[in-house]
């Protein structure tokens, strides 16, 4: 059972993504937090394409890297030493890879090299679930590059690294989606997970806040390390998304997308 679903992984996959994706954008048009001036279709076109072609670049790269992660497996990996149960790895692992994946977003803004390429998600003018995995192909290969080696030298359980990945990606999807959370239940749902009125701030159009709240599935990083911007929506409810330089609509087109790392300007 856990051996065909391990062989049909790209499927659901493929359905954890879009379908994911599909049932947000319904409740995004029914409770949307915030609503745009203009017509998005154009905007939901160019961001879903991208998503599609990081999906299938992703299915096809990952049995490569697979191959050299077990090539390099390391003779003892942490986690097969210390043997513990397999609740706590699978904790362990999300833990881990959730902090890796918390410094490299620092560090895709720290460094102008990895901005250039990180900066295709921040350009988007809007935010709600397509932005989710609107990234450039190459953000997603650096990522892979950088966590795959990590699970091979933990020595994270197969188990483990299936849950984070589903977990990563259902958070990713909510924590972009626009819809209207009541107060109360983002302050609870922002000490356990990223929420949407948490990472919108991380897309703001104003530096100090971009700089801040990096987390992807838990915000605790982000409050470990001070990068935490606790504003509740209704303090900055009509604060400016995006970059100012990158505000038109062919500016979102999915080739100019694709070469923003190689055109951008800042
Ligand atoms: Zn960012």
């Amino acid at each position: 059972m856990f051996d065909e679903l391990l062989a049909r992984n790209d499927e659901i996959e493929f359905i954890a993504v879009f379908g994911g994706m599909a049932f947000l954008f319904l409740i995004e048009a029914g409770v949307p937090r915030r609503i745009a001036e203009n017509s998005q279709t154009q905007r939901w076109l160019n961001n879903i394409s991208l998503a599609l072609l990081n999906y299938y670049l992703t299915a096809m790269l990952s049995f490569q890297f697979a191959v050299i992660a077990l090539y390099f497996q390391p003779e003892m990996p942490f986690l097969k030493h210390v043997e513990l149960p397999v609740a706590v790895t699978v904790l362990l692992t999300i833990l881990v890879a959730d902090g890796v994946n918390y410094w490299l977003h620092r560090a895709f803004h720290q460094f102008p090299i990895l901005w250039r390429v990180h900066v295709v998600h921040h350009t988007d003018t809007e935010f709600d679930v397509t932005t989710a995995n609107r990234h450039h192909p190459l953000e997603l290969m650096i990522t892979m590059l950088v966590t795959l080696p990590v699970a091979v030298f933990l020595g994270a359980p197969i188990i483990a690294v299936i849950i984070y990945t589903y977990l990563s990606i259902l958070v990713n999807l909510l924590s972009h989606a626009n819809i209207s959370l009541p107060n109360w239940l983002d302050r609870v749902l922002r000490l356990l997970i990223v929420t949407p009125d948490f990472h919108r701030m991380h897309h703001s159009s104003y530096h100090q806040y971009t700089e801040s709240n990096y987390g992807t599935i838990s915000p605790w990083f982000d409050y470990l390390f001070g990068t935490a911007t606790g504003l509740a929506y209704d303090q900055l409810p009509n604060m400016q998304l995006g970059l100012d330089r990158y505000r038109r609509k062919v500016d979102g087109r999915l080739d100019r997308l694709l070469t923003l790392p190689f055109t951008y300007r800042r």
